[in-house]
């Protein structure tokens, strides 16, 4: 398999350049957004408590989503493999994919990383917040899931560089040409 973490801040482009990687590489896709929105959708119990923290731009508990994702894994192991957008988020969260993963006899071959600053990052998010209608994309929430990205998922950057899996990728510019960086970084896996 080639299992892949996009990585980056929210409105880094995750969702985006996950699109392209799925059509040009036949990759699943596993957004825990998504499946957090879509519990969400539907009323169930771990959609209500996502919800509460996802509206006031928190991470959901290590446990919650730690618990559902070795499932969503599951639904798409025979694929070529998967596309990991949100996912992990945390240290704890790292520890346990890749525990996952080698249970399955399988392993993360790259972290790529969309490099973009703070500043593009709002604008972006205030931008997708006027079409998306996420609860999510309103300036206070954004400030605060900017936050929680620096002081929670960074230092997953230094653990992806010991684990020699860490793939920046300047995230500015046309989609097209960041697609084509990451592709780089693909030639070489
Ligand atoms: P973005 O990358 O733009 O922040 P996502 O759709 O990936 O958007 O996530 C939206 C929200 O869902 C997050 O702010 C967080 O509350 C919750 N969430 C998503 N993935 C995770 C995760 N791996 N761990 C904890 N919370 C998560």
């Amino acid at each position: 398999m080639l299992n892949i973490i996009i990585f980056g801040a929210p409105g880094s482009g995750k969702g985006t350049q996950s699109e392209n990687l799925i059509e040009k590489y036949g990759l699943e896709h596993i957004s825990t957004g998504d499946v957090l929105r879509d519990e969400i959708k539907q009323g169930t119990e771990l959609g209500k408590t996502a919800a509460q923290y996802i509206e006031k731009g928190q991470l959901v508990p290590d446990e919650l989503i730690i618990n559902i994702l070795a499932s969503v894994f599951d639904s798409k192991k025979s694929a070529k493999g998967v596309i990991f957008d949100g996912f992990p988020r945390t240290i704890p969260q790292a520890q346990a994919l890749k525990m996952m993963l080698a249970e399955r006899d399988t392993q993360i071959d790259a972290v790529i990383a969309l490099e973009v600053d703070d500043k593009e990052l709002i604008e972006r998010l205030l931008n997708r917040g006027k079409v998306s209608g996420r609860s999510d994309d309103n300036l206070e929430t954004i400030q605060n899931r900017l936050q929680v990205y620096h002081s929670q998922t960074a230092p997953l950057i230094e653990y992806y560089k010991t684990e020699g899996l860490y793939s920046p990728v300047k995230g500015t510019g046309s989609i097209d040409d960041i697609f084509a960086r990451i592709k780089k970084v693909i030639a070489t896996l």
